[in-house]
């Protein structure tokens, strides 16, 4: 069965038709609208429609950013659209009456792509760990996605990492996300620089741009500027530490590094690895996961979205249930 994934994010969305295989046949972006959240719900509608044209699609999955129930239903809340105990999906299928419809938290449709088709596939338990503005998490435990009691599972980006430590967005103080995340990466560059010591060519770049941003930072970690590499290997020893934390209670068979910070490869995976094996609970007395960074990078929010309204189709299709 070919299904719709549409992936809601602050600027745009993003859609498409996919196939079994986690193949994308077709697909379409527009501007996410800004203002009233029924305006979004008629771009997702109207994005729907137009890919199910012409084609044999029997579901639709939502992927959008912040927390949705565990019946995959309603959205609790989300940061940048005014949606609170939001019914998406019954309003969807008010509109859309003849396809399955589910809706998910982005962050875990785009670990579920990871782990069907990209670098988890072949694995039962993987964790996911979204490094871009803020930290994403999506854990798979025995093959399947972990929602939790209430749909909230997952929130990695939210563990305390530093009792007492900075400010979070969520309010806490001291999560993995003030530490692991490209915003921070940044914050380490930029504090790097001005201590002077490491990196002359960060803090030239420093003197000559001012606050230094995630493009030139980028461009410093490509370079092999070693200040630049040195902010980076902070950001992954507090990486690697979490994953041992993590190890410790869900066992991953891999972790899976995804999100923009991903693409210096080797470079942030080495100090995350560093970090894990000093920081693991009986290391060397048990087996140790692999790291990889993702592979499907922008398409996996689709993806993922698309499949997990496939897989509740099919399992609502069969008498038995499950
Ligand atoms: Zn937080």
């Amino acid at each position: 069965m070919h299904a719709i994934g549409i992936d809601i994010g602050g600027t745009k969305i993003a859609g498409g038709v996919v196939d079994e295989n986690g193949v994308i046949l077709t697909a379409e972006r527009v501007p996410t609208p800004t203002g009233h959240g029924s305006a979004i719900t008629d771009a997702v509608v109207a994005m729907i429609e137009r890919l199910a044209i012409g084609r044999p699609v029997g579901a639709a999955g939502v992927a959008a950013p912040g927390f949705v129930d565990a019946a995959q239903s309603t959205i609790y809340y989300t940061p940048n659209i005014p949606w609170r105990n939001e019914p998406l999906r019954q309003n969807l299928l008010a509109r859309l009456p003849h396809l399955d419809i589910t809706v998910d938290n982005d962050a875990n449709a785009a670990g579920w792509a990871e782990y069907r088709f990209g670098a988890g596939r072949g694995l039962t338990d993987m964790t996911m760990l979204t490094i871009g503005t803020g930290v994403g998490g999506a854990i798979i435990v025995d093959g399947r996605l972990l929602r939790g009691g209430f749909g909230a599972a997952g929130e990695i980006g939210h563990l305390r990492l530093v009792p007492g430590g900075l400010l979070c967005g969520c309010g806490a103080r001291g999560c993995i996300e003030q530490y692991g995340s490209g915003r921070a990466l940044l914050r380490f560059a930029n504090e790097l620089a001005d201590a002077g010591g490491v990196g002359l060519v960060l803090a030239e770049a420093r003197r000559e741009h001012g606050e230094l941003d995630g493009v030139i930072v980028g461009d410093l970690i490509q370079a092999g500027d070693p200040g630049a590499i040195q902010a980076l290997q902070r950001l992954g020893r507090h990486v690697g530490e979490t994953c041992a934390s993590l190890s410790a209670v869900l066992d991953p068979q891999v972790f899976v590094i995804g999100g923009g910070v991903a693409a210096a490869g080797d470079l942030l995976l080495d100090p995350i690895r560093a970090a894990y094996a000093t920081t693991l609970p009986a290391r060397g007395f048990r087996p140790e996961p692999m790291f990889r960074t993702a592979e499907l990078v922008n398409d996996a929010g689709v993806v993922g979205a698309a499949d997990l309204a496939r897989s509740h189709a099919t399992a609502a299709a069969e008498p038995s249930g499950r």
